[in-house]
């Protein structure tokens, strides 16, 4: 099967109005889909519970969205048994044709592209253009994912020996339960999934109870291109009970969760335990937080020091697990750095997502909560140099906010937020500002500034991070050209959207033929 090299999808230009035009038509058709019932699916029929919870609009925290049946430990059962059944064929479909299948998906979501866009911003309150780089993402991963499956199962480079015929193939795993998270409710819930179904593996997937109509999409958009029934099984749920029973479960080869450390060290040592009738060890694939530093070098320009900063710490209002929320300023530019960081984050506006404001709401109640509370704990650890508080509004909004003059061991230092919090550390030299941002026990991403070539190599070597840039934001990578996944704490380094990540859906068989 011939396919063009894999090219990245281009995202949207919202400077221009026609796009501008375009996305809001895709929100007003959106708007009159609004407060439907939506139910479980396993094995293409639907099913329904009594039990009901609904998805709401953080810019307009009353407003339903749409209202999602909960599945039950019955129906975790009946999903697995139904995904174990399918696997029994779909392990032996060609690998072209589970490929194409990602391709037509690609091509669909491409179709449907503003109207994914427009339920991302009232579903998890994107702004436009983060909202279709998630897109964008998720189209990149079904076409890199489809070719990567293709080399995968081409002939592999094996070592001759003499009087054999010998060849080694990758096949599936088996049943896999994914776990993703709200941030990128798109991208990385389809990520996850495809590179499992693609691999010839069969699904349960349990979409964020915060963000479950983008799971329904990507479940809708799959069997559209023709995925049969029972390969993927879609079952919102919560975490707890849905999650839980769904890892425990004995007939599942696998989990690829993304989420927060907590979450995934409860579910690495869950699925760690053999369960009465399992005849293998799970494989875990988890993803977990961070804790992200940019290092500014004295030898840098300022300027664009504080543009990367303040777009890593403060686009998508700081949820994203590779924002910047730790700038390790050198001391000798550290009042000009802080001088031009409180006018660039005062100028950031606050408003619905729906509207295009550069900053939206946090996603929900609890979120805005944990990060409130943050902000008291933050004002006794440093000088709050912007925000610390709500702000105005019908949603869950959240002031841009810095503290200034914070330990490097601080709580705010060390813990991850996960909101528009940015902790600023002074540092004396540039192998102090190293020794800081190795400190945590995250490793995902993180960037430096400066223009010393000395220091860029001592910096790649040094800094134990999965995904470290130089003088650019350490947020949005792209597939393809940034393999994504952290050290430590951060997770297994799983390195999405890159050529090792496939490996992990797979297993390795040798077969060795005597000849005459
Ligand atoms: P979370 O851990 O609260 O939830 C993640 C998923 O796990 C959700 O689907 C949730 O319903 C489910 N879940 C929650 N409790 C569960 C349980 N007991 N059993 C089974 N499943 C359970 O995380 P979140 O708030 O959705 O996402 C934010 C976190 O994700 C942040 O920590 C962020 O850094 C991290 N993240 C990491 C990456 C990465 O690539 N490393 C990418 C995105 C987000």
């Amino acid at each position: 099967m011939k396919v063009k090299p894999f090219k990245n999808e281009s995202i949207n230009d919202f400077s221009n109005k026609s796009n501008i035009e375009k996305q809001k038509k895709a929100l007003q058709e959106v708007r009159n889909m609004l407060g439907k019932n939506y139910d479980l699916h396993i094995g293409g029929k639907q099913n329904q519970t009594e039990k009901k919870f609904n998805s709401y609009n953080p810019s307009d925290k009353d407003e339903v969205l749409a209202t999602f049946s909960k599945g039950t430990v019955d129906l975790v059962n009946l999903a697995v048994e139904t995904a174990y059944d399918k696997f029994q064929e779909w392990q032996y479909v060609t690998a072209e044709k589970r490929a194409k299948i990602l391709f037509k998906a690609a091509a669909i979501a491409r179709k449907r592209r503003f109207e994914i866009n427009a339920w991302m911003i009232l579903e998890a309150g994107k702004n436009y253009t983060e909202a279709d780089a998630d897109t964008a993402e998720a189209i990149d991963f079904l076409e890199f994912y489809g070719r990567e499956i293709l080399r995968y199962s081409s002939k592999q480079p094996i070592t001759p020996v003499k009087g054999e015929k010998n060849e080694l193939v990758y096949i599936p795993l088996g049943v896999g339960v994914v776990i993703p998270p709200w941030n990128f409710p798109f991208a990385i819930l389809v990520g996850m999934t495809s590179a499992a179904i693609v691999s010839g593996n069969t699904v349960v997937l349990k979409p964020s109870s915060e963000t479950p109509m983008m799971g329904y999409l990507f479940y809708e958009i799959m069997k559209q291109a023709g995925l049969p029934d029972g390969v993927l099984n879609f079952l919102p749920g919560s975490g707890a009970e849905v999650g839980d029973n769904l890892v425990a479960h004995p007939k599942v080869r696998f989990i690829a969760f993304t989420g927060s450390m907590e979450v995934g060290i409860h579910l690495n040592e869950l699925a760690a335990k053999v369960q009465p009738g399992q005849i293998w060890l799970k494989r875990v694939v988890c993803e977990m937080g961070g804790k992200d530093s940019i290092i500014v070098d004295k030898e840098t320009n300022i300027d664009e020091a504080v543009n990367g900063v303040v777009a890593s710490a403060f686009g998508y209002q700081g949820q994203k697990c590779s924002a910047c929320s730790r700038a390790i300023v050198d001391a000798s530019v550290y009042d000009k750095f802080v001088e031009k960081l409180k006018t660039a984050v005062d100028q950031i506006q606050i408003g619905p997502a729906e509207e295009n404001y550069r900053m939206g709401p946090v996603v929900s109640a609890g979120a805005e909560r944990s990060i409130l509370s943050y902000m008291e704990v933050g004002k006794t650890e440093g000088r709050l140099l912007n925000g610390g508080m709500k702000a105005e509004g019908s949603g869950y909004y959240i002031k841009p906010t810095v503290f200034v003059d914070v330990s490097p061991t601080a709580r705010i230092s060390q813990e991850e937020i996960f909101g528009p919090v940015l902790a600023v550390i002074k540092s004396s030299n540039y192998e102090e500002s190293l020794k800081i941002a190795n400190n945590t026990k995250y490793g995902l991403t993180g960037a430096v500034y400066t223009r010393n070539r000395k220091k860029i190599e001592r910096a790649k070597k040094e800094l134990l991070i999965g995904n470290l840039y130089f003088n650019r934001k350490c947020t949005g990578a792209l597939v393809g050209g940034h393999p994504f996944g952290g050290f430590n704490m951060s997770g297994t380094d799983s390195k999405a959207g890159g050529r090792d990540y496939l490996l992990l859906f797979l297993q390795a068989k040798l077969v060795s033929e005597k000849v005459k």
